[in-house]
């Protein structure tokens, strides 16, 4: 079992390498998870917002030896998701999508909460990672490979103050689970990663609208958050699995936390 896997994690020199399309790769989960994958020896393809954080990313993949291309993609917008995965695909097959792009926006109760914000996190967390699950699902089932949705323990057990997050991390494992179902049988496996908290510079500092003392409340006083090479090493696990072993959801949390509510803070 070991050496099977091992075969297939280390790319022999002749082989191109497996490529994996990230997206939200400019920071936090997303920006470890293209590290990771590119030391595993991935030709990584980096898919966010802001260039200047991609190209830094791709810079230092490469400075290590590791592969990384980028491309600039808003999958909020239908015509940049577009271009993007033509671009990708002209380059060659994918085998694995590791969704990562998403977001938080405010912590309001439900009777006075922003619309706004809830448009923002649907748009994003749910119909973002849709559009580009559908179109690179054609190359993916071409390579035999992984679409992996990076949910949140927000989409398992809903909190005071999360409901337009908790209800779009509910509706992104949902298409996980609906897209494994819908898929049984074709060549490819769907995964889910939900983490807890995890500690990263961007997350909460974006859901209280640049606020760092909200920000740094959320993580304050718990001993050892996780942070995003956690995650990163579980995706890594996960579609590093031959082909055929389908991970269908890992929940991953810090030692000190038991639920959203049930949080150890030292004093
Ligand atoms: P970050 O804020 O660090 O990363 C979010 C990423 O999404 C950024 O790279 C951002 O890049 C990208 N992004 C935002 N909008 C778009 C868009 N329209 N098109 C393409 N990319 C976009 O957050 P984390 O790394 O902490 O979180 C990553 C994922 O993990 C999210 O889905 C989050 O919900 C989930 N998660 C996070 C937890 C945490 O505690 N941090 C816990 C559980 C789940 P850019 O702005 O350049 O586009």
């Amino acid at each position: 079992m070991a050496d099977s896997v091992n075969q297939k994690t280390i790319a022999k020199p002749s082989e191109p390498a497996r490529r994996a399309v990230v997206t939200g790769a400019s920071s936090g989960i997303g920006a470890e998870t293209a590290r990771t994958l590119a030391a595993d020896g991935w030709g990584v393809v980096a898919l966010a917002r802001r260039e200047d954080k991609l190209k830094a990313l791709a810079d230092s993949i490469k400075a290590k030896g590791g592969s990384c291309e980028y491309v600039v993609c808003d999958i909020t917008d239908e015509g940049s998701t577009n271009d993007a995965v033509k671009t990708i695909v002209a380059e060659g097959p994918v085998k694995a999508l590791v969704n990562c792009a998403g977001a938080a926006f405010g912590k309001d109760p439900v009777a006075t909460a922003n619309l706004d914000d809830w448009r923002g996190m649907y748009e994003l967390n749910v119909l973002g990672t849709l559009r580009i699950i559908q179109k690179l699902l054609p190359t993916l089932k071409e390579s035999e490979g992984t679409v992996l949705i990076v949910s949140s323990t927000a989409g398992i057990e809903p909190y005071e103050g999360g409901s337009g997050y908790c209800a779009s991390k509910f509706a992104e494992r949902v298409m996980a689970r609906v897209l494994r179902l819908e898929q049984i049988g074709e060549p490819i496996r769907v995964i889910d990663v939900s983490p807890g908290l995890v500690q990263t510079e961007e997350f909460s500092l974006k859901r209280f609208g640049g606020d760092h003392s909200k920000a740094d409340s959320v993580y304050e006083g718990v001993p050892d958050p996780l942070h995003a090479n956690d995650i990163a090493e579980s995706i890594r696990w996960a579609v590093d699995l031959p082909d055929t072993v389908d991970i269908d959801s890992i929940v991953i949390r810090p030692r000190a936390e038991g639920s959203y509510t049930k949080l150890y803070r030292k004093k």
